[in-house]
């Protein structure tokens, strides 16, 4: 039976993940192991099975190959997941991404996935420096990200994402600004900038709890932000969400999607769903999943029962992390049993506070609501 719902008028994205990493970054908390031969062999007969269960029946419009590191995967392994998504797809999607690492970017694995019809890489570079790439636990070298980036323009791709980090151990504003700047230049024509978080029980959470680095506050996590925006901002990166930049009709559709509310589905273990009224989460295990794509039921956890105000609220969290921010009358539509009479009361302060501002039925958060764009969006949670 298809899992995929034929007349659902919602963009639908498919998102794989990979779980194997050669070396755990010292910040990372994602479900990822070892990159074991036979767990690979496993993985590929396990994912390709659950792609398989998942349709088709309908346009998938996005396609976003996460991990982990898709990019340890050998060529002929990216080929077969790669033939499998067409044809759960039906055919080439219109976006379809693949994350990779600098130092898995090699010619043939990038021809392989541009002659499936993957049109964009994106790349966890996260600095160029290489005393904060060993800090981070990071295996590539500054070297290597260019030569990755070579080896994508060379295969073709046009739409390049380059993953960026800041507020790292060891790193000051001068140092972040040479970052991005040399990330500029590189001529991506979309880069993300993260703020690092302290995710706990990873080494670098337990280095901070051991008072050997030390976590930045509030208002120079926000210099750092605003700095940032600048510097894009002129160089033609524009701003579209809080942590994305792109050149014109470059922003990653994918994500839009995902924070429009729309329907995605995962395969992989710990890929997530959300679905014909349901939001849920493969088990974050190799085995656990495995044995749930063989016998036919698969193991899921963080199972969600969606309804409107839930589909509401998150609309409002995401959707103003967005610098064009949300409609009010078209989500007032889609989700009409939420208390919008609330929610426009709390955009009414939240506009005359100079977090937020209306255009018609637009609300969108000013500079310095997005500076506190998590903050907002939990006001709209608890108050609305
Ligand atoms: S490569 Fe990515 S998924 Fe793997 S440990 Fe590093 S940050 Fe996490």
């Amino acid at each position: 039976m298809s899992n995929i719902a034929p007349n659902s008028p919602l963009a639908l994205g498919l998102y794989v993940h990979v779980p194997f990493c050669a070396r755990r970054c010292d910040f990372c908390a994602f479900y990822e192991r070892e990159p074991r031969r036979a767990d690979i062999a496993r993985y590929m007969d396990g994912v390709i099975a659950e792609l398989a269960s998942l349709g088709p029946g309908r346009r998938v419009d996005t396609v976003f190959w996460g991990g982990g590191t898709p990019g340890i995967l050998t060529p002929s392994d990216m080929e077969r997941l790669g033939r499998a998504v067409l044809e759960v797809c039906g055919g080439a999607p219109a976006e379809w991404t693949v994350e990779m690492t600098p130092g898995t970017m090699r010619r043939d694995r990038m021809e392989v996935l541009r002659n499936m019809g993957v049109n964009r890489i994106s790349m966890g570079v996260q600095s160029f420096d290489g005393r904060i790439l060993e800090a981070l636990g990071r295996m590539h070298t500054r070297a290597q990200v260019y030569g990755a980036i070579e080896a994508a323009r060379a295969a073709g791709f046009d739409n390049l994402n380059l993953d960026m980090m800041f507020a790292l151990p060891g790193q000051e504003f001068a140092h972040w600004e040479a970052d991005l700047r040399e990330a500029i230049a590189a001529g991506p024509e979309h880069i993300s900038t993260y703020c690092l978080t302290f995710e706990e029980d990873t080494p670098l959470w337990l280095r901070l709890n051991r008072g050997q680095t030390r976590k930045r506050g509030e208002a120079e996590e926000a210099e750092y932000y605003e700095r940032t925006w600048d510097i894009l901002g002129t160089a033609g990166l524009a701003q579209y969400e809080v942590s994305n930049f792109a050149r014109a009709g470059r922003e990653c559709v994918h994500n839009l999607n995902t924070w429009r509310m729309q329907e995605w589905l995962g395969a992989g273990p710990s890929a997530s769903s959300q679905y014909a009224g349901r939001r849920f989460t493969n088990v974050p295990s190799l085995d656990g999943w495995l044995g749930g794509v063989k016998g036919g039921n698969p193991e899921l956890v963080d199972i969600v029962e969606l309804d409107g105000t839930i589909l509401a609220c998150d609309s409002l969290l995401f959707g103003l992390r967005m610098v064009r921010g949300v409609d009010l009358d078209i989500l007032e539509a889609r989700f009409p049993t939420h208390d919008w009479a609330g929610v426009r009361s709390l955009a009414g302060r939240l506009c005359a506070e100079g977090l937020a501002a209306m255009d018609g039925e637009r609300l969108y958060l000013t500079r310095q609501g997005r500076l506190l764009a998590d903050s907002v969006g939990a006001e709209f949670l608890e108050n609305v």
